[in-house]
Parts: structure tokens; sequence; C-alpha cells
């Protein structure tokens, strides 16, 4: 085993090009793997990639921040700080980390079914620039990522919209220690009485963490009382919609636990 230790983000970009070798954040999924023979880029002393700041538009969270530190830092939304404490024990959170969390391409991540619901951007950096894309443009199918050679997850940009109104499910084989079999996220934001935004994303049910605007989108620009009059138009679509792949739990169980979330989410927000 190879292993390589920048001190910059301009070292480990040259370094990435160079020898091409695969980032390690926290490890907690790589140790899995266990490869013998592959070189590592460890990512823990770039500074740059440490920082969890605000600006006018985003809380930005860099790639190598951990677990822990996100759950304990006063800018990040209660929604994450809530999926992120139900993540395996305290030693787990306190190496992976969110850049390893997306980077691993599971619709199983948790911290990721956040970003999804709250319409984050990724920044990606490489020796030819950075590019900002939607979290969701960032997961091509099952583990296929649009992440170029030479590239890394600098940072999580999420929009500063709000988030007090929240719901939040993960469903596992036992209250802790579980990896999601389901898990579910819905966000409301209302103005007097009309929805101003709402989203929801769905978790371990297909390759790629179910986000659907286009569904969502019926329920936005109206009151609540017109909102619960189109309420079964808009179950109807995501009943059509949620096409689980085949898994260790049944297809069947998973759908039905979604629609159950997804009707007690909008009960809960008075929909
Ligand atoms: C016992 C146990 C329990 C777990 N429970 C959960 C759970 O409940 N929920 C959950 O979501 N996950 C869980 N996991 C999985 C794992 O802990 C998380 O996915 C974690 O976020 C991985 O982060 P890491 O830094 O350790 O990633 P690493 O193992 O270092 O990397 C994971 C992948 O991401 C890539 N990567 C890392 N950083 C970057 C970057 N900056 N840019 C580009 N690619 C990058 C790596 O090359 C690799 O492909 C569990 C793991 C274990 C071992």
């Amino acid at each position: 085993m190879v292993s390589y230790l920048p001190q910059s983000l301009s070292e480990a970009l040259e370094l990435l090009a160079s020898t091409g070798a695969i980032p390690y954040g926290g490890g907690t999924d790589l140790m899995v793997e266990g490869k013998n023979d592959a070189s590592y880029l460890f990512l823990h002393k770039i500074p740059e990639l440490g920082v969890i700041a605000g600006d006018a538009d985003y809380i930005r969270i860099g790639a190598s921040c951990t677990f822990t530190r996100v759950a304990d830092h006063p800018l990040c939304p209660g929604i994450l700080k809530e999926a992120i404490l139900q993540i395996a024990a305290p030693a787990i959170r306190n190496l992976g980390t969110i850049g390893g969390n997306i980077g691993n391409g599971s619709p199983k991540a948790d911290s990721a079914l956040i970003f999804f619901v709250t319409g984050s951007r990724l920044r990606l950096v490489s020796k030819r620039g950075e590019r900002i894309i939607p979290i969701k443009d960032f997961y091509l199918g099952r583990r296929s990522l649009d992440l170029r050679p030479g590239e890394l997850i600098a940072e999580v940009l999420i929009p500063k919209m709000g988030y007090d109104r929240y719901y939040y499910r993960k469903v596992g084989a036992r209250d802790a220690l579980a990896i999601s079999r389901l898990s579910f996220a819905g966000i409301i934001k209302t103005q007097g009485d009309r929805i101003v935004n709402l989203a929801t994303a769905f978790g371990a049910v297909s390759d790629v963490i179910i986000r659907r605007e286009d569904i969502d989108a019926m329920l936005i620009g109206k009151t609540l009382a017109e909102a619960k009059t189109v309420r079964d138009n808009y179950l109807a679509a995501y009943a059509e919609a949620i096409v689980p792949i085949r898994g260790r739990v049944s297809e069947k169980y998973r759908k039905r636990v979604c629609m159950n979330l997804l009707r007690d989410f909008l009960d809960t927000m008075n929909i």
C-alpha cells in the first residue's frame, strides 16, 4: 500500500492528477473494502477541506469534516444533525466524513439524503479548476458518480433557507447502529398559510436517492387548505414514482413504509 499525506489542497490535487491514488477521508468505508495493493490519498491534513462556514447564500461544509464536527457545529441545520446522530456509533462518527458519505455513492448514505432534500450543491475541484453542481446531478446511477479523474469533493453547499419545519425518519433493523433499510426526509416552509417550499427525499429505495421536484411542485405555492385538495393526486404520483429495487428487505415492505412516512409527513405538516 502506498499512501500520500498532502498538507494543502493544491498539493493534493497535484498528487491526485499524477498518481490517481484513491481519496481517503476517514476510511470507514474504504477499510471495509480492504484493498492491500491500492494507493491512498489521505485528506485529513488539508485545512481547506475542514472548514464549516456560512456566506450570504449557503452553509458550506468542507468534505473532510467528520460527522461529529458537523453534529456539534452551530451553523449546521437540525435536520442534518438529527440524521448524523443516527449514523453508526461515536467511534465511526469521529472518523467518517461528509465527503466520504457522498463519495461512497450509496443510496443509503444518511447525510446525502439531507443534502438531497435541502437541494444542496457540491463544489468539485481539480487541477483544471472547479465546478459547482446540484447533488442530485452528481449521482448518475448505481454507485456511479459524476466525479471526473483528478477531482475531489471539496465542499457541500446547503442553501440558507431555514429548515425549522422538517420530518426525518430512518428505518433500520434495530433502534441503534443500523444501516438504513429505508429513510425519508421532508421539509416545508410556509409564509402565513402558503407553502413556499416543500421537498421530500427517499433513501435506500432505489439506486439513487429519490428526489422528485416535479411532484413536490404540486404543493408549492398553494395554501395548506389548497394543498389538501391535491393531496390524493400527490400521493398517487409518488405511489407511481417509488419503485424499490431488489434488496435484503422486500420491495413491497419498503414501498409501503415509504408511502406511510410520506402520509405521516403530510399529516404532521397539516396537509
Ligand atoms: C460500522 C459502520 C456503520 C456505519 N453506519 C452508517 C450509517 O448508519 N449511515 C451511513 O450513512 N453510513 C454508515 N457507514 C458508512 C460510512 O461510515 C459512511 O459512509 C462515512 O461517511 C464514510 O466516510 P469516510 O470519510 O470514512 O469515507 P472513506 O471510507 O474515506 O471513503 C468513502 C468513499 O468516498 C471517497 N471519498 C472520500 N472523500 C472524498 C472526497 N473528498 N472527494 C472524493 N471522494 C472522496 C473515497 O475514495 C471512497 O470511495 C457505516 C460504516 C461502518 C463501518
